[in-house]
């Protein structure tokens, strides 16, 4: 390139919007439809597992520890954050957030732990 093809680059650049953020100094900008961290609404559970048998990666875990009670464990150390689990959920007890700051020294504070104790009529 020439040198003042160069120059004229560099200096048209100055006045251009940057196509890249300062993060992260700045998390304005929200992707439509990103797919982030799981969140567990527990009261509306019914521990049904469809969430555990749809999950292709093996990350839920609902386990009955009693009469009508459930535990339930969503992995995301295991989770690829496909949203599958939110979508069958017949209870909308799962939902997808845009949240992706997930990095842990402790593998355990990416579990997601709940108990759910059904009514007796239900
Ligand atoms: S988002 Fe996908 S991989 Fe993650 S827990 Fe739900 S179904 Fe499993
Ligand atoms: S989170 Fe939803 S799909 Fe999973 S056990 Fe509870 S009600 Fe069923």
């Amino acid at each position: 390139m020439k040198p003042g093809r160069m120059l004229y680059q560099v200096l048209s650049s100055l006045f251009k919007k940057t196509a890249t953020l300062d993060y992260p100094h700045d998390k304005s900008q929200k992707i439509k439809g990103f797919r982030g961290r799981l969140k567990a609404y527990p009261q509306r559970c019914i521990g049904c597992k469809m969430c555990m048998r749809d999950c292709p990666s093996q990350a839920i875990i609902i386990k009955e520890v009693g009469s009508k009670q459930f535990e339930a464990q969503i992995d995301l150390s295991k989770c690829i954050y496909c949203g599958q689990c939110a979508d069958v959920c017949p209870k909308m007890a799962l939902e997808i957030t845009d949240e992706f700051e997930l990095a842990q020294f402790d593998p355990e504070k990416l579990k997601i732990v709940f108990h759910v104790e059904l009514k007796k009529n239900t």
